[in-house]
């Protein structure tokens, strides 16, 4: 379970997350659906523990995301892909992960398979990678630790049909089997097909959350 409580980040004068509060449940997709600038990455942002809040609180389970041990087993993480890890290769930035969470090795490989990332493709250095590679490739980080929990920023950006198609049958799979997916999307249609629950936020502010079916009936 993911709570989101009153949290609010000004940068400067410029409020980025105003007032901010929802639950994201087990089994449940939550679509975070707003305009580019909307305030999405910042809030994700403090839930994964990286950016700091100046009011109000985001907990996984009840514990700020800093305060977990051994986070990426509880925790899956996706945050803007075209920025991270550019000088290590794919293979490499999965390692880091498996070594730090204690996985077996043969985690690194289950999970190139599982995103469909061939071994050469793993050598490669990430920026030589393609956007979907690295949505992938991010997707795959995700999911290392096998946790409970996603929160996943924009993972559907860079993918191609076949990609997106691919992302939404697995997050579909997860959530049947009990996880509990946060997703953003500046893409009306995108969050519409692949969410159960929606959270509409605009300039900093929820305009609206409820089920799929509650707001595409307009309430
Ligand atoms: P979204 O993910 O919905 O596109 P963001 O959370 O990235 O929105 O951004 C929300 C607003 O906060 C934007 O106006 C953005 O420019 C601003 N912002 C985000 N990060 C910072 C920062 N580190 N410093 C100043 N302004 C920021
Ligand atoms: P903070 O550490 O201040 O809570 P972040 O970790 O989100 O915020 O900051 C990421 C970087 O992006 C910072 O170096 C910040 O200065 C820079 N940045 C500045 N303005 C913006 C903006 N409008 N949108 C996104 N990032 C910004």
């Amino acid at each position: 379970m993911i709570q989101v409580e009153h949290l609010t980040k000004t940068y400067g004068g410029f409020t980025a997350v105003d007032d901010v509060s929802f639950t994201c449940r087990p089994g449940t997709v939550t679509g975070f659906l707003g305009p580019n600038g909307a305030g999405k990455s910042t809030t994700m942002r403090i839930m994964a523990g990286l950016t700091i809040a100046s009011s109000g609180k985001a907990t996984v389970s009840g514990v700020s995301y800093r305060d977990i041990p051994n986070p990426g087993t509880q925790v899956g993480v996706l945050l803007d892909a075209s920025a991270q890890h550019a000088g290590r290769t794919g293979r490499e930035v999965l390692t880091i992960g498996q070594k730090t969470m204690g996985l077996p090795a043969s985690r690194v490989d289950e999970m190139l398979d599982l995103v469909s990332l061939t071994d050469k493709e793993s050598k490669r250095r990430v920026r030589n990678y393609s956007l979907g590679m690295r949505q992938r490739l991010g997707i795959a980080h995700a999911l290392l630790g096998d946790p409970k929990i996603l929160i996943l920023d924009e993972p559907a950006n860079g993918l191609d049909p076949a990609g997106i198609h691919w992302m939404r049958s697995l997050l579909r799979e997860y959530a049947n089997r009990g996880g509990t997916v946060l997703l953003s999307s500046h893409l009306l249609h995108e969050i519409q097909i692949i969410a159960d629950e929606i959270i509409v936020i605009g300039n900093g502010r929820i305009v609206a959350q409820g089920t799929k079916e509650e707001l595409l009936r307009g309430d």
